[in-house]
């Protein structure tokens, strides 16, 4: 860590604190300017930057990235800013849950614009590790979960991937020792492994999870979507269109599962775009549902060009369909943050080809 780098952690630790007798000189005064984020690479410097803040007991937040900052990942940023007095983001291109070589080498790496997007939504504190502080020679510890990383991008992805995602979350969690870290609904299986890995591990920390941020046309935002070339980018609309078509043939009372992925495939065939797999899955188990009795989650994956894309939505059986029913199932409230496995509902633009 620079001088400067320090400095401002230091700062951002040692705001006054009266011992159990807060006084208004104590209080900082509400135009303070927050101090400069820092910039720190290794974990020991991570914990000193926090150490004074957690002694003070000012809460932590963590919201862990693989960069190429988007709306989506900002959004989290600025909920734990909300949420919490301490705003760590981790900026870690994390080799080992890649499983083909040239997306790992093409994924997106710009830290000084993420620097920058991460200090203006909030972040007091960047995390940005090389490859060898995270795995230095000898490292031979995996976290695997199993069940729930088993199916769809498990699948697809080979078990690597979330062995892979486990492993550098678990890292990340007991570096920075946060109050609650910060995750998107997109990668919604992703979610689930890690409130799984968090529950039987008995980690500390709170799992905030927040809704899916989409371009006006619906696409889920994604550091991969910058990989689209133009063409790539106008076909890469079947995924919102698939995600639209399933949501509204529930709507209008479908519930057999076979119809519903077919009315989303129907709705990419236009696109020229092929599922990876496509999936109507409980959003609690990621278990296939073979018919729509309550809230059930629509999983989708595709390749456009050479880049490969991700997608999900609530789907829920139309209210007329419903009525009569007792489902243990409930819709959940429209907040914007929630810290149940119950992913929410959302709105998707309508696409056509
Ligand atoms: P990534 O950098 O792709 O590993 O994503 C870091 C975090 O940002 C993960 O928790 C993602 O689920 C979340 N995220 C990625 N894209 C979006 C999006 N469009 N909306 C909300 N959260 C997202």
């Amino acid at each position: 860590m620079d001088p400067t780098q320090q400095r401002s952690a230091v700062q951002l630790q040692s705001r006054p604190v009266s011992a159990g007798n807060w006084t208004e000189a104590d209080e900082p005064p509400a135009s303070e300017p927050r101090p400069r984020m820092s910039t720190v690479r290794t974990v020991a410097e991570l914990r000193a930057a926090l150490a004074l803040a957690r002694r003070a007991a000012r809460t932590i937040g963590l919201v862990p990235t693989m960069g190429a900052l988007h709306d989506g990942h900002l959004s989290l940023v600025r909920r734990a800013r909300e949420q919490c007095d301490v705003v760590v983001v981790s900026l870690f291109v994390n080799p080992t849950q890649f499983d083909e070589r040239a997306d790992l080498e093409r994924y997106p790496r710009r830290e000084r614009e993420d620097a920058d997007a991460a200090r203006a939504a909030g972040a007091d504190l960047l995390f940005a590790p090389s490859v060898e502080e995270m795995y230095p020679q000898g490292f031979a510890t995996t976290v695997e979960v199993a069940g729930v990383s088993e199916r769809l991008e498990g699948e697809a992805r080979g078990r690597e991937h979330f062995r892979g995602v486990a492993t550098v979350v678990a890292k990340l969690l007991c570096s920075a020792l946060p109050d609650a870290a910060y995750f998107g609904q997109k990668d919604a299986q992703q979610l689930l492994v890690i409130r799984r890995l968090v529950r039987d591990l008995n980690l500390p920390v709170r799992i905030e999870a927040l809704p899916t941020v989409r371009e006006p046309d619906g696409l889920a935002m994604s550091s991969r979507n910058a990989l689209l070339s133009a063409e790539e980018r106008a076909r890469a609309r079947a995924l919102p269109a698939a995600l639209h078509a399933a949501r509204a043939a529930a709507e209008h009372g479908e519930r057999a599962t076979h119809a519903i992925l077919a009315a989303a495939r129907d709705a990419m065939r236009p696109f020229g775009v092929q599922p990876e797999y496509v999936a109507l899955v409980d959003p609690d188990t990621f278990e296939p549902v073979d018919e729509l009795a309550g809230d059930a989650l629509l999983a989708l994956a595709a390749r456009v060009g050479a880049v490969r894309l991700i997608d999900n939505v609530v789907v829920s059986p139309a209210a007329s369909a419903r009525a009569g029913e007792r489902s243990h199932r409930t819709r959940p409230a429209p907040a914007a943050t929630h810290t149940s496995n119950r992913p929410q509902a959302e709105a998707i633009a309508t696409c056509s080809a």
